[in-house]
């Protein structure tokens, strides 16, 4: 797990207050990069890979100047995604190149034989969150039996775990799964995209279901709360988080409206973000009724949000303590309910870590309370 510079928080946390006043999510703070639209599944809730035979890959050196632009954007978490990026033939030096960005870089795939296919341990270097595609949908739920296998790398594991309709009750035994191997689960609906099959769960459904599911197993699943809350709003979007096309295109104001602004090879995007185009489009989606649940425009506010801040990050708090390596055997696994909580269960951490430190000064005693004498 890399360490970012304070700076970088101070200079995000400034961008979350402009948010704030201006009413409107101006800037965002995570980018999905579509790195290729090869990949070698079919999902059936997914177009990206319609055109795969078609499909030439960005030059490195385009990929490479988006990534700067993104770099002097407000972006802290960049989701390098597809198709499946470990197709592409360089993406050692692209994982390298990015690995100098003021960011957290997540990585998603959903390849088969991974360790046997690409050096994962040498990637797992550049990598602070790894999230392996495992569902129905993707047809490859016999990857469950190797979860252990790809906590091995060094990155933050998670499975990403798409829910059709008609998975919504084959979820817990996942995400049980998922506790057992000590890794994370992100939950998300299968969205209905143009020329896809409807796959879309019961968002009343899938609410309830994500929710309880959290409570009972918790710590496992980093779908923030208010995820499973706003898929049931008219309008619980926001644009917190961008994606960008494999041809440097950026989808705005989101990508199930399938709207191609700038080109992020030669356009900068804080420049466009600010732009009376982008505000406009920004308006289109408070206004938008298509209740389409995509995670990312659903759940990242909650990871900026400072209501929202500690329950969404709470997943995360052991790795972000230890470096990205979880002493499961005493790390509590119960959600903390205000700071308090969350500085005690550090506290009791890090000794567990550290071991009890007695060098300071000795205990000051404390007045005790006598109890009356009895009658
Ligand atoms: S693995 Fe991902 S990118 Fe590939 S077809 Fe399935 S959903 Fe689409
Ligand atoms: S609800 Fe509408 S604006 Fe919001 S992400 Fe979905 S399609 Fe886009």
């Amino acid at each position: 797990m890399r360490k970012l510079p304070k700076k970088r928080f101070l200079e995000v946390a400034g961008r979350i207050l402009r948010n704030k006043m201006a009413k409107e999510a101006i800037y965002p703070f995570y980018c999905s990069f579509k790195l290729t639209r090869r990949c070698n599944f079919t999902c059936s809730f997914c177009n990206c890979w319609h055109v795969k035979n078609r499909w030439t890959d960005m030059p490195t050196e385009d990929v490479k100047a988006v990534l700067d632009n993104l770099a002097r954007s407000s972006v802290i978490v960049c989701s390098f995604e597809g198709g499946d990026p470990l197709v592409r033939d360089d993406i050692e030096e692209l994982l390298k190149y990015q690995y100098q960005k003021p960011w957290y870089l997540l990585f998603t795939t959903s390849e088969r034989d991974m360790q046997a296919r690409y050096p994962m341990p040498e990637y797992g270097k550049y990598i602070d969150f790894l999230h392996i595609s495992i569902d129905e949908g993707h047809k490859n739920l016999d990857m469950y039996d190797e979860l252990e296998e790809y906590t091995k790398w060094g990155s933050i594991v998670t499975v990403q775990i798409v829910v059709t309709k008609n998975d919504i009750g084959a979820l817990e035994t996942k995400i049980r799964r998922c506790q057992d191997a000590g890794v994370k689960a992100v939950v998300m609906c299968a969205v209905h995209l143009k020329n896809t099959k409807d796959h879309l769960p019961d968002l009343w459904s899938m609410s309830k279901v994500g929710l309880e599911l959290k409570r009972k197993y918790p710590g496992v699943i980093i779908s923030p709360d208010s995820y499973f809350n706003r898929i049931t709003w008219d309008h619980g979007c926001d644009t917190s988080s961008i994606i960008v096309d494999a041809d440097g295109f950026l989808w705005y104001p989101c990508r199930v409206l399938e709207e191609k602004t700038i080109n992020l090879i030669d356009s900068d995007l804080m420049t466009y973000l600010e732009s009376p185009d982008g505000h406009e489009r920004r308006l289109r989606m408070a206004a938008c009724d298509i209740q389409c649940a995509w995670y990312q425009y659903y759940a990242t506010q909650a990871f900026v949000n400072p209501r929202e801040i500690l329950s969404a990050w709470m997943p995360y708090y052991r790795d972000l303590l230890n470096g990205g390596k979880q002493p499961m055997a005493v790390a509590p696994a119960f959600a903390p309910r205000s700071i308090g909580d969350l500085a005690h269960a550090q506290i009791l951490q890090e000794s567990a870590m550290k071991g009890l430190d007695f060098s300071g000064p000795p205990a000051m005693e404390l007045p005790m309370i006598q109890s009356p004498p009895h009658p």
